[in-house]
Order: structure tokens, then C-alpha cells, then sequence
């Protein structure tokens, strides 16, 4: 039986009813952009987030841009990035005119620390830029420890937890975080679409400011901003989603409990969530001293699997001139090991025992 690496139609199935007629809504009502259901989803997503504001966005990218304009960065600065994340997370930084610094990771937990980041800090560091990657979640309190502003990129987090809240408002009250809905995610749009959470007034009022060409009363333009809205149709499936959230969320825990109790960290290195985060597992990604056999391999028996960032972010071509300091050893160690397998809000039990099998069965380890 074949196993999809993600498989994000059979939990929608239940939904198709009401999907569409949430859509229809949007059609009848006949207002497509900044309408009722983006001020009703911004606030069920903030309630959501227990943050003062959530603020549609046309994508993930976008959000982290504009994030990164309403704390002001701009031409000399540099922003704090790790070098293992999606490549967007670092894209965003040069439009502002700011330059990305890439910082390392832990490479058992994906995440940045406190210490990666001090290591790359200088007196010009307008901001860090922490990724929830794969849905663990980063330690954001103690890298606002270091005194410097953070935003959360949060587009792979939805529905994960920390002690201190949700990914999206675990920092300080006059920080940003940003979300993606890329139809992929742990919340998905049909469509893109993406959102901005702070509970910070001014910085929410800048941020809306800017989503919309950098007007406040749109007669006045004041910025040079964007065109970076979420439209109707987007908010109108994603208020249908938002309530399903939670349950997939746990279900991505159950699989990596799953994972574990199948035997799959005696064959490969198992992700480790940061201290008492419970990760809502965007990608379950292992390590592995062979992933692209392992890959293969599984592959062959029609198991899907796949190294997302097996060349990260600093020795990529549009990237590489910025250089990297002294090296990025634990970048380089989850680049070459990692390896994503099977996870959704559908994945079974049997799914997972047939790829824990199969990996037992490369004879790999
Ligand atoms: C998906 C993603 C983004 C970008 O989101 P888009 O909506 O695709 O623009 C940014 N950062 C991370 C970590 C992501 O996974």
C-alpha cells in the first residue's frame, strides 16, 4: 500500500459541504477584499493565538516583509535569520533593504537558540527572525533575552504549543509573528494567504498601514507599502478550517508518538521537541546518515519521503555572497541527515508501520 508523504485532501472530505458553502457566502455577498469575513478571521484567529491582533496578509513571505517594515528595518541593518529554514524566511529580509545574517541551528530540534544568535549579533542587528521550523517550536523568551526585537515565523507551527503560549504570541508584547496558509500547512487556504499577530497597537496599526499600499485612511499615502491583502474567499475557508485545528493538531502529535512506539528511533535519529513545547509535526522530519538511500529505497516501495533543505539557505546562489562567519556546523549537519517522511491529519496507524517497516528493511542503519 502506498504511503503519501502528505496528504492533504482526505481531511477536507468531511468539510466539502460546508466549504462550499462558505464560498458561495462570499459570492452572494459579492465583496471579494477587506470585507466581513477577513475582520471575522483575524479575530477568531487572534482569540486563537491569545494575541490583541491578527492581520490578514496575501502570503507567508509577505507577512515576514511587512513584519520586518513595521519594526522600522531598512537599509543598514541586519537581520538575524537561521540558514536551515524554507528559503522565504530569508527572502523577506532583502526588499525591506535590510541584510540577512544567517545564524546556526540545534540540529535535534531544527530550532535556533539563544546561543546561535548571540553568536552572530553586532550592534547594526535590528532583528531575529526565530522559525518554528517543522513545527517545534523555537525559544523565544530567551532570545529576547539577548535584548534584541524577535519575530516568530510561525508558518509552520499552527496548533503547536510552549509553556508560554502558542507559537504566534510567545513573545513580548511589542513583538511580531507571522503565519503562512499555503494550501500545504497546518491551517491551509485554498489559495495562498498568510497572516501578521502581535498584540503591540501601533505595530498592528502599521502593519494594516502598510498591507494596504502604506495608507491609514487609503487617501493619504504615507509609505511606500504593499498591495498584500488575504482575500475573502481565503478567510471565508479558513474560518471553516480554524475550528478543525486543534484535532489535526493532535492527530500530527499521535503520529509521532506512533513513530516512536513502531521502533523508528532505533533505526533513525527522532526529532526532539524543545523544552516543554508539544509540536503539532508540520514535516516529521528524522536524521539520518543515509537519508537519500533511505529515500530512495522507500521510494521503491511507494513510501513518499523527501530532504527539504539538503542545501540551506547561505549556499544558495542568490544567497551565498552574504557568507556565513565562522561556519554553520549544525546547518550543515541537518542539511546532510534530514529526511521527512509520511505525516498528516490522516496518516493511520498502519500507514506508520508500514514505513517504519520499510525503513527497517532498507537495512540502512
Ligand atoms: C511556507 C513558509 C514561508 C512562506 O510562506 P508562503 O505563504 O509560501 O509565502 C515562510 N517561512 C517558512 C518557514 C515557511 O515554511
Amino acid at each position: 500500500m502506498a504511503v503519501p508523504l502528505f496528504d492533504s485532501q482526505t481531511p477536507l472530505r468531511p468539510l466539502r459541504g460546508r466549504l462550499l458553502d462558505a464560498i458561495a457566502t462570499v459570492v452572494d455577498a459579492g465583496t471579494f477584499i477587506l470585507g466581513p469575513q477577513l475582520e471575522a478571521f483575524e479575530e477568531e484567529f487572534a482569540a486563537h493565538l491569545r494575541a490583541r491582533h491578527a492581520i490578514g496578509v496575501a502570503n507567508g513571505t509577505e507577512a515576514l516583509t511587512i513584519a520586518l517594515r513595521a519594526l522600522g528595518a531598512g537599509p543598514g541593518d541586519e537581520v538575524v535569520v537561521p540558514s536551515f529554514s524554507f528559503y522565504a524566511s530569508a527572502e523577506a529580509i532583502p526588499p525591506t533593504g535590510a541584510t540577512p545574517v544567517f545564524c546556526d541551528v540545534d540540529p535535534a530540534t531544527f530550532c535556533v537558540t539563544a546561543d546561535t544568535v548571540r553568536a552572530v549579533l553586532t550592534p547594526r542587528t535590528k532583528a531575529v527572525i526565530a522559525v518554528h521550523l517543522f513545527g517545534n517550536v523555537a525559544p523565544i523568551a530567551d532570545i529576547e533575552g539577548l535584548g534584541v526585537p524577535v519575530i516568530e515565523d510561525a508558518a509552520q507551527a499552527a496548533g503547536s504549543t510552549a509553556p508560554g503560549g502558542r507559537p504566534g504570541a510567545l513573545g513580548s508584547s511589542a513583538s511580531l509573528a507571522t503565519f503562512s496558509f499555503y494550501p500545504s500547512k497546518n491551517l491551509p487556504a485554498f489559495g495562498d494567504a498568510g497572516a501578521i499577530a502581535t498584540s503591540d497597537d501601533a505595530l498592528a496599526e502599521r502593519v494594516r498601514m502598510l498591507r494596504f499600499h502604506g495608507s491609514h485612511d487609503k487617501v493619504t499615502y504615507e509609505h511606500v507599502g504593499y498591495n498584500s491583502r488575504l482575500d475573502e474567499m481565503q478567510a471565508a475557508v479558513l474560518r471553516i478550517l480554524l475550528p478543525e485545528l486543534e484535532g489535526w493538531a493532535g492527530h500530527r502529535r499521535q503520529v509521532a508518538e506512533w513513530y516512536a512506539a513502531e521502533g523508528l528511533g532505533e533505526l533513525a535519529a527522532l526529532p526532539v521537541p524543545t523544552p516543554g513545547s508539544r509540536p503539532a509535526w508540520h514535516l516529521y522530519v528524522v536524521r539520518h546518515e543515509r537519508p537519500d538511500e533511505l529515500s530512495a529505497a522507500l521510494a521503491a516501495v511507494g513510501i513518499g519521503s523527501r530532504g527539504y533543505y539538503r542545501r540551506p539557505i547561505h549556499r544558495q546562489p542568490a544567497m551565498a555572497h552574504l557568507g556565513a562567519g565562522a561556519g554553520l556546523p549544525g546547518t550543515d549537519e541537518a542539511a546532510r541527515t534530514h529526511l521527512a517522511l509520511p505525516i498528516g491529519a490522516a496518516t493511520t496507524r498502519e500507514q506508520v508501520a508500514e514505513v517504519v517497516a520499510a525503513v527497517r528493511d532498507a537495512r540502512l542503519s
